[in-house]
């Protein structure tokens, strides 16, 4: 099925792509959908209508997909939930085994899945190869992890009565997902929900779908039966329809969202309306500290990696770089080499750029107007600080941002964007204050190497996930999510699957 599928390429699509890749000499993936994927069908919108996939690089359509609706979404849903009524009966090591099939596949086509991502993302390949396999990690990793869904027996406080807990799927998920991680977005999701034995319905975010439907054609050809993974693909007019459809549907059990503080914060009420159970992945505001006694040269590698991965647009990106006094011009003088000789503005698609466009045009503006606030508010721009239009329109200059005070919007709010903002303090006190003075609290960095210091400001910083020493924390092992307004449950890691499983009590007396 999936090799019929394969051959179904939009011609136009192909056109855009080999005029793109052409020019460089790299070779056009070899699968790119134009359908959606609902009840194990690749299917157009009932309406008809489609919306156009554009590539940050240039802003030319890469081709269309379904612009589906309400009532497509609702079939969806009706799909999912017929599916999940033989898919919670599947053995854990059925369910294992092809989610091991998907892994398989997912790496033998590597290099195909990292072309699209770059080609709708805009990240360097290098990146969204690197994407492709923290991606398909979470496969491999649940597909270990749904064997060992495991229950408990309790040691019963009266001799007439034995008690044991249970795990069940909770049933039909909703997951909705952003494009700066277009695949591991959808991977550390769905691939813990169907090691539970839930079945999904994905939104994919309007900027990303060609990643998303190349997964369900690999989940097809996986084996995973009809229903159980449907991807539902929407422009930005239609996603809140769609969102509050699969937040309010009676047969949908959970929703789990990566995405924007303001839209998570949308759907947890709608969610409220069923008591639904939520996931949310939200913003973050990272500080990424330097003590005195840091090793600089390895807080400058840190921070690189940190602060310029996907252009800046990662929710756990450093925001904010406090840095001592001591160290700070050192710290300061080091980035600013390390920024000149790095990062290298171009198509992702070449080899020798670092850096590529920002998602879309809003994203450019927004980032733009956070650096004009700081500026106008007293900020020094040591580096860029402006559009890099003689790239691209959608190109940012790398920015490095000192004298930056609380009034200004970059201190306080999430970039998304490539500007390193550079903050000095006296004491690990002030540190900590100015790292917790935020809603937020996804995830922080520092480096030190007082060892007392280490864990006394491990403790103290208000987040979900810390980096010591260390500028680049994900991993399918460990368990991602944040405190405050970052968001509610955990992903990745044991505790993942916690998010799609009801614990049920049985009690058998009369013993
Ligand atoms: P960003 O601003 O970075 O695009 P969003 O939170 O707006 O982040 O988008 C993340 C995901 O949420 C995307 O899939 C998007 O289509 C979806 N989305 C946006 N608005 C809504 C909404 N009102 N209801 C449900 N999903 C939405």
């Amino acid at each position: 099925m999936a090799l019929i599928r394969r051959l179904q390429l939009n011609t136009g699509t192909v056109k855009q792509f080999s005029g793109i890749l052409q020019q460089r000499e790299v070779h056009l993936p070899s699968f790119v959908y134009d359908k959606a994927y609902v009840d194990g069908k690749w299917v157009a919108a009932t309406s008809g209508m489609t919306f156009k996939v554009l590539n940050p690089y240039d802003g030319k359509s890469l081709g269309v997909v379904p612009n589906m609706g309400e009532e497509d979404c609702k079939a969806a849903i009706e799909a999912a939930h017929a599916a999940f009524q033989e898919w919670q009966n599947t053995t854990a090591k059925e369910r294992s085994m092809l989610l091991r099939n998907w892994y398989n596949l997912l790496v033998k086509n590597e290099n195909e899945l990292a072309k699209i991502i770059t080609l709708e993302a805009g990240k360097p390949v290098k990146e969204s190869v690197g994407e492709v396999q923290y991606g398909h990690s979470f496969v491999e990793w649940f597909s270990e992890e749904a064997r060992r869904i495991n229950g408990e027996v309790l040691c019963s406080p009266v001799k007439s009565k034995e008690m044991i807990l249970i795990k069940q799927p909770i049933g039909v998920t909703g997951l909705i997902t952003p494009w700066n991680f277009p695949m591991a977005m959808i991977t550390r999701k769905a691939g813990a929900a169907l090691a539970a034995g839930c079945t999904c319905v994905v939104k994919p975010a309007e900027d990303t779908p060609l990643t998303a439907l190349a997964l369900a054609a690999l989940a097809e050809e996986a084996g995973f039966p009809k229903g159980v993974f449907n991807i539902v693909t929407c422009d930005r007019d239609n996603a809140p329809a769609i969102g509050k459809m699969l937040c309010e549907s009676p047969l949908v059990a959970g929703i789990s969202f990566t995405g924007s503080t303001e839209v998570g914060k949308l759907l947890y009420k709608q969610c409220s309306q069923g008591v639904k159970r939520i996931g949310l992945e939200l913003g973050g505001n990272a500080p990424f500290i330097v003590f005195n006694t840091a090793d600089v040269d390895k807080a400058v590698v840190g921070a690189m990696a940190s602060k310029f991965r996907n252009c800046g647009q990662a929710c756990v990106s450093a925001n904010r770089f406090l840095i001592q006094e001591e160290v700070f011009d050192k710290f300061v003088a080091k980035l600013t080499e390390k920024m000149q000789q790095e990062l290298v503005l171009g198509s992702g698609i070449t080899s020798t750029s670092t850096l590529g466009p920002l998602i879309n045009i809003t994203q450019t503006m927004k980032v733009n107007k956070i650096v004009e606030d700081a500026v106008q508010k007293g900020a020094k721009v040591l580096l860029g600080g402006k559009q890099a239009v003689n790239v691209g329109e959608r190109f940012y200059e790398p920015t490095l941002l000192t004298n930056v005070n609380d009034s200004m919007t970059c201190y306080k709010e999430e970039i998304f964007g490539p500007v390193a903002v550079c903050i000095k303090f006296k004491s690990e006190e002030e540190a900590v204050s100015i790292a917790n003075d935020t809603k937020r609290g996804l995830a922080g960095y520092f480096y030190s190497n007082d060892i007392t210091q280490i864990f006394r400001v491990a403790k103290k910083l208000s987040v979900g996930m810390v980096g010591i020493n260390e500028g680049m924390i994900s991993s399918a092992e460990a368990a991602f999510g944040g405190v405050k307004e970052s968001g509610i449950g955990r992903e990745g890691s044991h505790h993942g699957i916690d998010e799609y499983v009801y614990i049920k009590y049985l009690c058998f007396g009369n013993l």
